[in-house]
């Protein structure tokens, strides 16, 4: 019940118990109350106590059910309200890395000129986010698996072994597992029931091995640069992601004609309740999707993986180093159209330090460790 309605219905009661007295007098009396004043005028009734005093009790409730109905159905937001779908979203860190500077605020020179000659390092953070649904706890990607740091054929083929340090300085270590990451917030690997995959890239689909109970959400799109030539060269690395215990689920954007995504080629509701609503932005890979959180008292949230490096860059319209031009610009603007529509939305990119403290303030989370985003 909404917090306004409340001061109404005390008053209401109040009334309904001063009828109840009023009506008990009348009834056992036959007179007015008389606040102690009565003179021996009372008349005898010739019906028993308890049904003289039940069918008062009767009417009261009654009257109560009634009003009490009449109330929630008035105001259904509040009712809803009352029952969050989301109680919580956590961004957590998986470790950090390197990049070249023209990768991430993107360079009129070639990529392999950067590659091999730039001598700019941007640090970023390795991130995914947790969100406690009501239904189960779902994550948005699922990090990076550490074995990568050690175990020297994790990429198979020789020119991804060559390049991968030409282009990212990992640092990341056993800790940063999405299992043990977990465990530190309080959760076990196995208690979460859904990861959507912002796409296939190696740091967002590297946990996805300690998560056997989670069904994976991934872009039906995505899921075809598998069946394409060469994905590995896209750093989409097929042996890491087609694992037997992986519980993969394909998705496709259903039409809407609702115009806040009117920018968009679909949705799909995640969990049928307008809470975690996906959105293709392909760009940075033909199939990387986006997702809007939506919870009564926050500000929404547009999770948007690596369709931008930074919040600011996207709003900027500044294209990466890498991914389609044109298709970037072409998601870049139907987010902003997203943002002109919510104007409290916050964007957060996977690998923005910025991230941590965008959801703490839609959110009104004043909990997370600010420290561990640096
Ligand atoms: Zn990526």
């Amino acid at each position: 019940m909404g917090q306004a309605q409340t001061p109404f219905v005390c008053l209401v009661t109040l009334c309904l118990a001063s009828l109840e007295r009023t009506l008990r007098h009348i009834n056992d009396t036959g007179s007015l109350p008389c606040d102690g004043k009565c003179q021996g005028g009372e008349l005898p009734s010739d019906r028993p106590l308890w049904l003289r005093r039940h069918w008062l009790i009767l009417l009261e409730v009654i009257f109560g059910e009634i009003l009490l109905a009449d109330t929630l159905a008035a105001n259904p937001d509040e009712l809803r309200g009352a029952e969050q779908a989301i109680a919580s979203v956590r961004v957590l860190r998986c470790g950090h890395a390197e990049q070249h500077k023209e990768h991430r605020y993107g360079s009129k020179l070639p990529q392999l000129w950067w590659v091999f000659f730039g001598r700019s390092w941007v640090r970023l953070p390795l991130q995914v986010f947790l969100i406690e649904h009501r239904d189960g706890l779902v994550l948005f990607d699922t990090g990076i698996d550490p074995a990568i740091m050690t175990d020297n054929r994790y990429i198979k083929q020789a020119i991804g072994r060559f390049l991968l340090p030409r282009i990212f300085k990992l640092h990341i270590t056993e800790s940063d597992r999405i299992d043990h990451v977990l465990a530190d917030t309080g959760v076990a690997a196995s208690d979460i029931r859904m990861a959507v995959i912002s796409h296939l890239h190696f740091d967002h689909v590297g946990g996805i091995a300690q998560l056997p109970d989670a069904d994976l959400l991934v872009s039906a799109r995505e899921w075809a640069i598998l069946s394409e030539p060469h994905p590995e060269r896209e750093w989409i690395l097929r042996e890491h992601i087609e694992l037997p215990s992986a519980r993969w689920r394909q998705i496709t954007f259903e039409p809407t004609d609702d115009p806040l995504f009117e920018g968009f080629g679909g949705i799909h509701d995640v969990a049928g309740d307008g809470s975690m609503i996906l959105l293709p932005t392909p760009g940075h890979t033909a199939g990387s999707m986006s997702m809007l959180i939506r919870q009564k008292g926050w500000d929404p949230i547009l999770l948007m993986g690596d369709l931008s490096y930074e919040a600011k860059l996207l709003e900027q319209d500044v294209v990466p180093g890498t991914g389609d031009g044109s298709t970037l610009l072409a998601s870049f603007a139907a987010v902003r159209r997203l943002k002109e529509q919510l104007p409290e939305l916050a964007l957060v990119a996977s690998h923005d330090f910025a991230a941590r403290a965008a959801v703490m303030q839609a959110t009104r989370d004043t909990m997370q460790d600010q420290d561990k985003a640096q």
